[in-house]
């Protein structure tokens, strides 16, 4: 008999997560800070790592970290759970909420990973598709979470990959009208101005989730969840033991407690999107939507699958999420240096022009 009959057919029927691996000289298609530490920064942070002993195993409570943490944003230790990117903790809470015939609902588009996930762990995913301004559809989401006893709601704010915001009256709404458990995923918080983390204290059905990788820390895999304390400790039940090793947790320590650097970056990125927001609307045919996140999100009057292949011969790479519907010759392209922006926006206008 072979293995084949005993596999899920969840999982059968799934490709595996894939990253482009496209070597190119501007990078643009995973969110990434662009930036690197200066070299004094670096010195001082390996010579913290090089303390580190690598033959013991982590602190799995994570302590120090959660407590930089709880610091910056005047929360208390039990109300944080760390885990290796934010993609370990969604899965975590997915398996702490889950039981037979659980539902999940989810705005679309939005960030892949949540039907990923949701489906691996065995939910049924209800999908609500977006307004015409990528803002939620609070109406239609609440009568279908009230009518299916759903257990878990996503909502990335900023979403990827529209990059808006969703109205905050609109997530209070859900949060509120619904028995659900309401995941506000704010991967992209450090460039908008939303900031769910003070509501915490009034609705012990919400979650915040937050991430160091988009600001400059993506390597080092480290995401985090914000919630009341009781429903933390339950989460960190389906937590695996040591998920944050060593090595990240006193990388991000150390540059949290030195984050100067972080902080110009995050500013310099903000100030880059604005950049290129005015030159991608002036370009003729563009359909370019507004941005809340490090990710701008465009619609190119041609094919988006072959412009994205041109790009790719010019040196550049950025998503492409061209399907048939809402994200027909959508393309997405993050921030980046000022000279990645420029080489970025030339090789569009060539393609576009030429
Ligand atoms: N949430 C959203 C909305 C994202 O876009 C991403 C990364 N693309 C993540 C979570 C995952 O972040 P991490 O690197 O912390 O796993």
């Amino acid at each position: 008999m072979s293995f084949q009959n005993l596999i899920r057919p969840e999982i059968r029927e799934m490709a595996a997560y894939q990253a482009d691996v496209v070597p190119v000289k501007v990078k643009l298609d995973a969110n990434e800070n662009p930036y690197h530490f200066s070299d004094a920064l670096l010195k001082e942070l390996f010579a913290e790592l090089a303390a580190v002993p690598l033959n013991r195993y982590p602190d799995s409570e994570t302590v120090e970290l959660r407590d930089i943490i709880a610091r910056k944003l005047q929360l208390s230790r039990d109300q944080i759970l760390l885990g290796n990117g934010s993609d370990e903790i969604l899965q975590a809470l997915m398996m702490t909420f889950w039981s037979e015939g659980a539902k999940m609902m989810m705005p679309v588009p939005t960030f892949s990973m949540y039907g990923i996930l949701g489906k691996l762990v065995g939910y049924e995913l209800l999908e609500v598709s977006l307004d015409d301004n990528f803002d939620l559809c609070t109406d239609e989401m609440i009568s279908l979470a009230r009518r299916e006893a759903v257990q878990l709601i996503f909502l990335a704010s900023p979403n990827n990959p529209t990059g808006n915001c969703f109205s905050e009256e609109r997530i209070v709404e859900l949060i509120e009208q619904t028995d659900a458990v309401v995941v506000v995923d704010e991967a992209y918080a450090a460039f908008s101005n939303q900031d769910f983390l003070p509501k915490l204290e009034k609705y012990d059905n919400l979650v915040v989730l937050r991430t160091l990788s988009k600001i400059g820390l993506a390597g080092l895999r480290v995401g985090m969840m914000f919630a009341g304390r009781d429903l933390v400790y339950e989460v960190n039940k389906a937590r695996l033991p040591y998920n944050l090793n060593s090595l990240s947790q006193k990388g991000a320590a150390f540059i949290l407690t030195h984050d100067e650097e972080l902080l110009a970056q995050i500013e310099k990125i903000k100030v880059g999107r604005e950049w290129l927001l005015k030159k991608m609307n002036g370009i003729k045919g563009l359909h370019v939507y507004p941005s809340e996140a490090n990710i701008i999100l465009f619609r190119v009057p041609c094919s988006g699958d072959k412009l994205f292949r041109q790009l790719i011969e010019d040196d550049v790479l950025i998503r492409n999420l061209s399907r048939p519907g809402r994200l027909y010759n959508c393309l997405r392209v993050c921030v980046g240096t000022d000279d990645e922006n420029s080489f970025f926006i030339d090789a569009l206008e060539r393609r576009l022009n030429g």
